[in-house]
Protein backbone atom coordinates (compact mmCIF):
# COMPACT_ATOMS: atom_id res chain seq x y z
CA UNK A 1 0.00 0.00 0.00
CA UNK A 2 1.43 3.62 -0.28
CA UNK A 3 1.75 5.61 2.44
CA UNK A 4 -0.67 8.67 2.87
CA UNK A 5 1.83 11.50 2.49
CA UNK A 6 1.86 14.66 4.38
CA UNK A 7 2.87 18.59 3.05
CA UNK A 8 3.02 20.54 6.69
CA UNK A 9 4.21 18.78 9.59
CA UNK A 10 2.91 18.24 13.04
CA UNK A 11 3.87 19.54 16.15
CA UNK A 12 4.88 16.35 17.89
CA UNK A 13 5.30 16.91 22.09
CA UNK A 14 6.54 13.37 23.62
CA UNK A 15 5.73 12.91 27.40
CA UNK A 16 5.86 10.65 30.39
CA UNK A 17 5.96 7.57 31.72
CA UNK A 18 3.47 4.71 30.53
CA UNK A 19 1.65 7.41 28.00
CA UNK A 20 5.40 7.46 26.30
CA UNK A 21 5.03 3.72 26.11
CA UNK A 22 2.01 4.18 24.37
CA UNK A 23 3.05 7.01 22.49
CA UNK A 24 5.52 4.88 21.13
CA UNK A 25 3.33 2.28 20.57
CA UNK A 26 0.66 4.14 18.41
CA UNK A 27 3.30 5.88 16.13
CA UNK A 28 4.69 2.40 15.48
CA UNK A 29 1.68 0.51 14.84
CA UNK A 30 -1.27 2.58 13.59
CA UNK A 31 0.82 5.61 12.03
CA UNK A 32 3.79 5.16 10.47
CA UNK A 33 2.50 1.66 8.46
CA UNK A 34 0.15 4.16 6.98
CA UNK A 35 1.17 7.57 6.68
CA UNK A 36 4.39 9.27 5.31
CA UNK A 37 4.18 10.94 8.90
CA UNK A 38 6.06 14.40 9.27
CA UNK A 39 6.17 15.80 12.79
CA UNK A 40 9.01 18.52 14.37
CA UNK A 41 9.65 16.57 17.37
CA UNK A 42 9.92 18.05 21.05
CA UNK A 43 10.70 16.10 24.02
CA UNK A 44 9.12 17.29 26.86
CA UNK A 45 9.62 14.42 28.69
CA UNK A 46 10.35 15.35 32.45
CA UNK A 47 13.95 14.31 31.78
CA UNK A 48 14.44 16.75 28.80
CA UNK A 49 12.41 19.35 30.55
CA UNK A 50 15.30 19.44 32.93
CA UNK A 51 18.14 19.39 30.93
CA UNK A 52 16.93 22.65 28.62
CA UNK A 53 15.78 24.29 32.20
CA UNK A 54 11.97 23.99 30.30
CA UNK A 55 13.35 25.79 26.74
CA UNK A 56 11.80 23.10 25.27
CA UNK A 57 8.26 23.85 26.14
CA UNK A 58 8.41 27.13 25.44
CA UNK A 59 9.97 26.69 22.06
CA UNK A 60 7.17 23.81 21.31
CA UNK A 61 4.41 26.56 22.44
CA UNK A 62 6.46 28.52 19.18
CA UNK A 63 6.57 26.29 17.09
CA UNK A 64 2.56 25.00 17.93
CA UNK A 65 1.63 29.14 16.87
CA UNK A 66 3.89 29.04 13.91
CA UNK A 67 2.28 25.99 12.36
CA UNK A 68 -1.03 25.84 13.78
CA UNK A 69 -1.16 22.28 14.92
CA UNK A 70 -0.03 20.08 17.39
CA UNK A 71 -0.01 17.03 19.34
CA UNK A 72 0.76 16.05 23.35
CA UNK A 73 1.90 13.00 25.08
CA UNK A 74 0.75 13.51 29.15
CA UNK A 75 3.86 14.74 31.13
CA UNK A 76 4.49 15.00 34.67
CA UNK A 77 3.69 18.06 36.61
CA UNK A 78 6.47 18.21 38.97
CA UNK A 79 5.73 18.35 42.72
CA UNK A 80 8.49 17.72 45.72
CA UNK A 81 8.25 13.85 45.16
CA UNK A 82 9.24 14.32 41.59
CA UNK A 83 11.62 16.58 42.15
CA UNK A 84 13.58 14.11 44.19
CA UNK A 85 12.42 11.21 41.81
CA UNK A 86 14.56 12.81 38.90
CA UNK A 87 16.51 15.17 40.91
CA UNK A 88 15.22 18.27 39.10
CA UNK A 89 17.27 21.48 38.99
CA UNK A 90 13.77 23.25 39.61
CA UNK A 91 10.10 23.05 40.11
CA UNK A 92 9.22 23.26 36.98
CA UNK A 93 5.55 25.01 35.85
CA UNK A 94 3.53 22.42 34.44
CA UNK A 95 3.61 22.28 30.85
CA UNK A 96 0.02 22.56 29.86
CA UNK A 97 -0.20 25.49 31.54
CA UNK A 98 3.09 27.16 30.20
CA UNK A 99 1.69 26.33 26.69
CA UNK A 100 -2.23 27.19 27.31
CA UNK A 101 -0.29 31.06 28.76
CA UNK A 102 2.21 31.30 25.50
CA UNK A 103 -1.03 30.25 23.23
CA UNK A 104 -3.55 32.83 25.36
CA UNK A 105 -5.61 29.65 24.93
CA UNK A 106 -9.22 27.93 25.56
CA UNK A 107 -9.55 24.27 26.56
CA UNK A 108 -12.33 22.13 24.94
CA UNK A 109 -12.56 18.72 26.50
CA UNK A 110 -14.68 15.99 25.24
CA UNK A 111 -16.02 12.59 25.04
CA UNK A 112 -15.40 9.69 22.94
CA UNK A 113 -18.58 7.77 22.58
CA UNK A 114 -18.62 4.73 21.86
CA UNK A 115 -21.80 1.68 21.69
CA UNK A 116 -21.66 -0.32 25.44
CA UNK A 117 -19.42 2.44 27.82
CA UNK A 118 -23.23 4.04 28.42
CA UNK A 119 -23.18 7.42 30.32
CA UNK A 120 -24.53 7.58 33.37
CA UNK A 121 -26.96 10.29 32.26
CA UNK A 122 -29.25 8.31 30.34
CA UNK A 123 -30.99 11.25 28.16
CA UNK A 124 -26.73 11.85 26.68
CA UNK A 125 -26.58 10.67 23.06
CA UNK A 126 -24.09 13.04 21.95
CA UNK A 127 -20.58 14.43 23.17
CA UNK A 128 -21.21 17.68 25.20
CA UNK A 129 -17.47 19.98 24.91
CA UNK A 130 -16.92 21.92 27.37
CA UNK A 131 -14.39 24.96 27.61
CA UNK A 132 -13.03 26.57 30.47
CA UNK A 133 -11.91 30.23 30.47
CA UNK A 134 -8.22 29.70 31.91
CA UNK A 135 -6.95 33.07 33.33
CA UNK A 136 -7.86 34.55 36.51
CA UNK A 137 -11.00 34.70 39.01
CA UNK A 138 -9.79 32.42 42.34
CA UNK A 139 -7.07 30.98 40.68
CA UNK A 140 -5.16 34.19 40.81
CA UNK A 141 -6.59 35.28 43.95
CA UNK A 142 -4.94 37.42 47.10
CA UNK A 143 -6.81 36.56 50.03
CA UNK A 144 -5.99 37.68 53.85
CA UNK A 145 -7.22 35.74 57.16
CA UNK A 146 -8.66 38.32 59.57
CA UNK A 147 -7.63 38.26 63.41
CA UNK A 148 -10.42 40.26 64.68
CA UNK A 149 -12.44 43.55 64.02
CA UNK A 150 -11.37 45.84 61.60
CA UNK A 151 -13.03 47.53 57.74
CA UNK A 152 -12.07 45.30 54.99
CA UNK A 153 -12.14 47.40 51.84
CA UNK A 154 -11.64 46.81 48.24
CA UNK A 155 -9.16 49.85 46.79
CA UNK A 156 -8.37 50.40 42.96
CA UNK A 157 -6.15 53.75 42.48
CA UNK A 158 -6.22 55.20 38.73
CA UNK A 159 -2.26 54.68 37.55
CA UNK A 160 -2.66 58.28 35.36
CA UNK A 161 -4.56 59.92 38.31
CA UNK A 162 -3.94 58.86 41.31
CA UNK A 163 -7.51 59.06 41.92
CA UNK A 164 -8.78 56.26 44.53
CA UNK A 165 -11.75 54.15 44.18
CA UNK A 166 -12.64 52.54 47.74
CA UNK A 167 -15.92 50.44 48.66
CA UNK A 168 -16.54 48.30 52.11
CA UNK A 169 -16.21 44.46 51.70
CA UNK A 170 -17.24 43.82 55.21
CA UNK A 171 -16.91 45.68 58.86
CA UNK A 172 -15.87 42.64 60.50
CA UNK A 173 -16.57 42.16 64.39
CA UNK A 174 -14.55 39.56 64.90
CA UNK A 175 -12.26 36.86 62.92
CA UNK A 176 -13.06 35.89 59.68
CA UNK A 177 -11.39 35.73 55.84
CA UNK A 178 -11.45 38.03 52.81
CA UNK A 179 -10.18 37.38 49.35
CA UNK A 180 -9.81 39.66 46.03
CA UNK A 181 -10.06 38.23 42.56
CA UNK A 182 -10.07 39.80 38.96
CA UNK A 183 -10.12 39.32 35.56
CA UNK A 184 -9.28 41.12 32.50
CA UNK A 185 -11.78 42.34 29.68
CA UNK A 186 -8.52 41.51 27.02
CA UNK A 187 -8.72 37.59 28.47
CA UNK A 188 -12.83 37.40 28.91
CA UNK A 189 -12.32 38.83 24.77
CA UNK A 190 -10.42 36.41 23.25
CA UNK A 191 -11.67 33.78 25.65
CA UNK A 192 -15.29 34.22 23.92
CA UNK A 193 -13.94 34.66 20.20
CA UNK A 194 -12.14 31.33 20.58
CA UNK A 195 -15.80 29.69 22.00
CA UNK A 196 -17.26 31.38 19.00
CA UNK A 197 -15.35 29.87 16.89
CA UNK A 198 -14.57 26.46 17.97
CA UNK A 199 -18.49 25.51 18.34
CA UNK A 200 -18.72 27.39 14.89
CA UNK A 201 -16.23 24.82 13.42
CA UNK A 202 -17.98 22.11 15.22
CA UNK A 203 -21.58 23.42 13.77
CA UNK A 204 -22.87 22.91 17.38
CA UNK A 205 -24.28 25.36 19.38
CA UNK A 206 -22.59 27.70 22.07
CA UNK A 207 -24.26 27.81 25.53
CA UNK A 208 -22.51 29.83 28.50
CA UNK A 209 -23.52 30.58 31.96
CA UNK A 210 -22.47 32.30 35.04
CA UNK A 211 -24.32 34.33 37.91
CA UNK A 212 -24.86 37.48 36.88
CA UNK A 213 -27.71 38.02 38.82
CA UNK A 214 -25.77 37.68 42.08
CA UNK A 215 -22.45 38.78 40.55
CA UNK A 216 -23.81 42.15 38.91
CA UNK A 217 -20.60 43.13 37.78
CA UNK A 218 -18.22 40.60 37.72
CA UNK A 219 -20.13 37.52 36.12
CA UNK A 220 -22.33 40.41 34.74
CA UNK A 221 -19.14 41.48 32.37
CA UNK A 222 -18.53 38.38 30.99
CA UNK A 223 -21.98 38.10 29.83
CA UNK A 224 -22.11 41.25 28.08
CA UNK A 225 -18.28 40.44 26.66
CA UNK A 226 -20.04 37.45 25.17
CA UNK A 227 -22.73 38.99 23.77
CA UNK A 228 -21.23 41.99 22.29
CA UNK A 229 -18.62 39.61 20.94
CA UNK A 230 -22.13 37.33 19.48
CA UNK A 231 -23.81 40.08 17.65
CA UNK A 232 -20.74 42.05 16.31
CA UNK A 233 -18.53 39.25 14.98
CA UNK A 234 -20.94 35.73 15.12
CA UNK A 235 -24.72 36.44 14.73
CA UNK A 236 -24.78 36.37 10.63
CA UNK A 237 -22.35 33.44 10.99
CA UNK A 238 -24.33 31.08 13.19
CA UNK A 239 -27.48 32.02 11.35
CA UNK A 240 -26.11 30.64 8.35
CA UNK A 241 -24.69 27.41 10.08
CA UNK A 242 -28.00 26.74 11.78
CA UNK A 243 -26.58 26.64 15.47
CA UNK A 244 -27.50 29.29 18.10
CA UNK A 245 -25.85 31.39 20.95
CA UNK A 246 -27.50 30.44 24.14
CA UNK A 247 -26.94 31.95 27.64
CA UNK A 248 -28.70 31.50 30.70
CA UNK A 249 -27.72 31.23 34.84
CA UNK A 250 -24.99 28.68 35.81
CA UNK A 251 -27.64 27.15 37.68
CA UNK A 252 -30.24 26.63 35.30
CA UNK A 253 -27.63 25.60 32.99
CA UNK A 254 -26.43 22.69 35.32
CA UNK A 255 -30.21 21.34 35.29
CA UNK A 256 -30.81 22.04 31.56
CA UNK A 257 -27.41 19.67 30.93
CA UNK A 258 -28.61 16.76 32.58
CA UNK A 259 -31.57 16.46 31.25
CA UNK A 260 -30.49 17.44 27.39
CA UNK A 261 -29.20 14.93 24.79
CA UNK A 262 -25.94 16.63 24.51
CA UNK A 263 -24.12 18.04 21.41
CA UNK A 264 -23.04 21.26 21.98
CA UNK A 265 -20.44 23.33 23.80
CA UNK A 266 -20.47 24.20 27.23
CA UNK A 267 -18.98 27.45 27.85
CA UNK A 268 -17.83 28.34 31.56
CA UNK A 269 -15.96 30.47 34.02
CA UNK A 270 -12.67 29.45 35.47
CA UNK A 271 -13.92 27.53 38.49
CA UNK A 272 -17.21 26.75 36.98
CA UNK A 273 -15.34 24.91 34.11
CA UNK A 274 -12.72 23.12 36.71
CA UNK A 275 -15.64 21.19 38.60
CA UNK A 276 -18.16 20.52 36.16
CA UNK A 277 -15.45 18.85 33.74
CA UNK A 278 -14.52 16.24 36.40
CA UNK A 279 -18.51 15.93 36.78
CA UNK A 280 -18.64 15.58 33.10
CA UNK A 281 -15.70 13.17 32.68
CA UNK A 282 -16.90 10.84 35.33
CA UNK A 283 -20.54 10.94 34.01
CA UNK A 284 -19.42 9.70 31.07
CA UNK A 285 -17.79 7.06 31.61
CA UNK A 286 -13.76 7.20 31.98
CA UNK A 287 -11.05 9.70 32.10
CA UNK A 288 -9.07 7.50 29.72
CA UNK A 289 -12.56 8.44 26.84
CA UNK A 290 -12.06 12.12 26.97
CA UNK A 291 -10.09 14.50 24.70
CA UNK A 292 -8.81 17.83 25.28
CA UNK A 293 -7.81 20.59 22.68
CA UNK A 294 -5.95 23.76 23.29
CA UNK A 295 -7.00 26.71 20.77
CA UNK A 296 -5.54 29.84 20.14
CA UNK A 297 -7.26 32.84 19.54
CA UNK A 298 -5.44 33.06 16.24
CA UNK A 299 -6.31 30.00 15.23
CA UNK A 300 -3.32 27.31 16.51
CA UNK A 301 -4.87 23.76 18.07
CA UNK A 302 -2.93 21.93 20.43
CA UNK A 303 -4.46 18.03 20.86
CA UNK A 304 -4.24 15.35 23.47
CA UNK A 305 -5.62 13.21 26.03
CA UNK A 306 -7.33 14.68 29.02
CA UNK A 307 -6.18 11.81 31.51
CA UNK A 308 -2.40 12.50 33.09
CA UNK A 309 0.61 9.55 33.03
CA UNK A 310 -0.98 6.79 34.10
CA UNK A 311 1.72 6.45 37.03
CA UNK A 312 0.83 3.19 38.85
CA UNK A 313 0.37 1.51 35.17
CA UNK A 314 3.65 2.93 34.29
CA UNK A 315 5.69 1.39 37.44
CA UNK A 316 3.97 -1.97 36.73
CA UNK A 317 5.13 -2.07 33.55
CA UNK A 318 9.40 -1.49 34.58
CA UNK A 319 8.66 -4.57 36.66
CA UNK A 320 7.56 -6.61 33.56
CA UNK A 321 4.51 -7.06 34.31
CA UNK A 322 1.18 -6.31 31.59
CA UNK A 323 -0.44 -3.45 32.38
CA UNK A 324 -3.70 -2.80 30.55
CA UNK A 325 -3.69 1.20 29.50
CA UNK A 326 -6.44 2.06 27.53
CA UNK A 327 -4.42 4.68 24.50
CA UNK A 328 -8.29 5.53 23.04
CA UNK A 329 -7.68 8.88 24.23
CA UNK A 330 -3.92 9.18 22.65
CA UNK A 331 -5.14 8.26 19.66
CA UNK A 332 -7.68 10.63 19.18
CA UNK A 333 -5.14 13.73 20.28
CA UNK A 334 -3.27 11.96 16.85
CA UNK A 335 -6.27 11.64 15.02
CA UNK A 336 -7.63 15.36 15.72
CA UNK A 337 -4.42 16.76 14.95
CA UNK A 338 -4.12 15.13 11.73
CA UNK A 339 -7.82 15.80 11.17
CA UNK A 340 -7.11 19.35 11.28
CA UNK A 341 -3.34 19.47 9.60
CA UNK A 342 -5.55 17.50 6.84
CA UNK A 343 -8.26 20.20 6.42
CA UNK A 344 -5.93 23.43 6.32
CA UNK A 345 -3.62 21.56 3.84
CA UNK A 346 -6.70 19.92 1.70
CA UNK A 347 -5.38 17.22 2.28
CA UNK A 348 -8.43 14.80 2.06
CA UNK A 349 -6.38 11.34 1.97
CA UNK A 350 -5.04 12.36 4.86
CA UNK A 351 -8.53 13.17 6.71
CA UNK A 352 -10.29 10.20 5.28
CA UNK A 353 -7.28 7.92 6.90
CA UNK A 354 -7.90 9.73 10.90
CA UNK A 355 -11.63 9.20 10.51
CA UNK A 356 -10.78 5.36 9.33
CA UNK A 357 -8.59 5.29 12.96
CA UNK A 358 -11.28 6.79 15.05
CA UNK A 359 -13.93 4.34 13.28
CA UNK A 360 -11.50 1.08 13.81
CA UNK A 361 -10.50 2.23 17.51
CA UNK A 362 -14.60 2.08 18.00
CA UNK A 363 -15.38 -0.45 16.16
CA UNK A 364 -12.54 -2.53 17.74
CA UNK A 365 -14.26 -1.80 21.30
CA UNK A 366 -17.82 -2.42 20.11
CA UNK A 367 -16.73 -5.57 19.06
CA UNK A 368 -16.03 -6.88 22.47
CA UNK A 369 -12.30 -5.94 22.48
CA UNK A 370 -10.94 -3.41 24.97
CA UNK A 371 -8.61 -2.37 28.12
CA UNK A 372 -9.34 -3.39 31.50
CA UNK A 373 -10.81 -0.23 32.55
CA UNK A 374 -13.68 -0.55 29.91
CA UNK A 375 -14.10 -3.98 30.25
CA UNK A 376 -15.14 -3.10 34.38
CA UNK A 377 -18.11 -0.56 33.42
CA UNK A 378 -19.06 -2.25 29.87
CA UNK A 379 -22.34 -3.45 28.79
CA UNK A 380 -21.68 -5.14 26.21
CA UNK A 381 -21.66 -8.98 26.70
CA UNK A 382 -18.50 -11.32 25.76
CA UNK A 383 -16.07 -9.16 26.64
CA UNK A 384 -11.90 -10.14 25.78
CA UNK A 385 -9.93 -7.64 27.88
CA UNK A 386 -6.46 -6.75 25.97
CA UNK A 387 -3.40 -5.64 27.57
CA UNK A 388 -1.70 -1.99 26.18
CA UNK A 389 -0.45 -3.50 23.39
CA UNK A 390 -2.87 -5.91 22.48
CA UNK A 391 -5.56 -3.80 21.83
CA UNK A 392 -3.90 -1.43 19.45
CA UNK A 393 -2.70 -4.37 17.43
CA UNK A 394 -6.68 -5.23 17.71
CA UNK A 395 -7.37 -1.61 16.20
CA UNK A 396 -4.59 -2.53 13.85
CA UNK A 397 -5.99 -5.49 12.41
CA UNK A 398 -9.66 -3.22 12.30
CA UNK A 399 -7.75 -0.84 10.54
CA UNK A 400 -5.95 -2.71 7.86
CA UNK A 401 -9.50 -4.56 6.84
CA UNK A 402 -10.91 -0.82 6.75
CA UNK A 403 -8.61 0.32 4.46
CA UNK A 404 -8.11 -2.77 2.44
P1 LIG B 1 -3.66 9.81 35.74
O1 LIG B 1 -2.42 9.59 35.02
O2 LIG B 1 -4.79 10.44 34.96
O3 LIG B 1 -4.16 8.43 36.34
C1 LIG B 1 -5.00 8.29 37.47
C2 LIG B 1 -5.67 6.92 37.45
O4 LIG B 1 -6.74 6.93 36.51
C3 LIG B 1 -4.77 5.80 37.00
O5 LIG B 1 -4.00 5.28 38.05
C4 LIG B 1 -5.78 4.81 36.44
O6 LIG B 1 -6.50 4.14 37.46
C5 LIG B 1 -6.78 5.73 35.77
N1 LIG B 1 -6.40 6.06 34.37
C6 LIG B 1 -6.07 7.28 33.86
N2 LIG B 1 -5.81 7.19 32.56
C7 LIG B 1 -5.95 5.89 32.23
C8 LIG B 1 -5.80 5.17 31.02
N3 LIG B 1 -5.45 5.79 29.89
N4 LIG B 1 -6.02 3.83 31.02
C9 LIG B 1 -6.40 3.21 32.14
N5 LIG B 1 -6.55 3.84 33.32
C10 LIG B 1 -6.34 5.17 33.37
O7 LIG B 1 -3.44 10.75 37.00
P2 LIG B 1 -2.28 10.67 38.13
O8 LIG B 1 -1.80 9.27 38.29
O9 LIG B 1 -2.86 11.39 39.27
O10 LIG B 1 -1.11 11.54 37.56
C11 LIG B 1 0.07 11.00 37.01
C12 LIG B 1 0.89 12.12 36.42
O11 LIG B 1 0.20 12.71 35.34
C13 LIG B 1 1.19 13.24 37.42
O12 LIG B 1 2.58 13.47 37.46
C14 LIG B 1 0.45 14.44 36.85
O13 LIG B 1 1.20 15.62 37.03
C15 LIG B 1 0.32 14.12 35.40
N6 LIG B 1 -0.85 14.71 34.71
C16 LIG B 1 -0.64 15.20 33.46
C17 LIG B 1 -1.69 15.70 32.72
C18 LIG B 1 -1.41 16.23 31.34
O14 LIG B 1 -0.30 16.16 30.86
N7 LIG B 1 -2.38 16.75 30.65
C19 LIG B 1 -2.99 15.67 33.23
C20 LIG B 1 -3.19 15.13 34.50
C21 LIG B 1 -2.11 14.64 35.22
P3 LIG B 1 -6.06 2.71 38.07
O15 LIG B 1 -4.71 2.92 38.67
O16 LIG B 1 -7.13 2.46 39.09
O17 LIG B 1 -6.04 1.72 36.96
MG1 LIG C 1 -10.70 19.76 38.40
Amino acid sequence: MEKIRMTTPLIEMDGDEMTRIIWKMIKDDLLLPFIDLKTIYYDLGLKNRDATGDQVTLEAAKATEQYGVAVKCATITPNRARMEEYHLKALYKSPNATLRSALDGTVFRGPIIVRGIDPYVRTWKKPIMLARHAYGDVYKNSEIKIGGAGKAELVYTEKDTGIEHRQLIHDFAGPGIVQGIHNTERSIRSFARTCFQYALDQKMDLWFSTKDTISKTYDGTFKEIFEEVYRKEYKDKYEAAGITYFYTLIDDAVARVIRSKGGFVWALKNYDGDVMSDMLATAFGSLAMMTSTLVSPHGAYEYEAAHGTVQRHYYKYLKGEKESTNSVATIFAWTGALKKRGELDENEALVHFAKSLEEATIETIESGKMTGDLAAITTLPNVTTLNTEEFILAIRDTLTAKLA
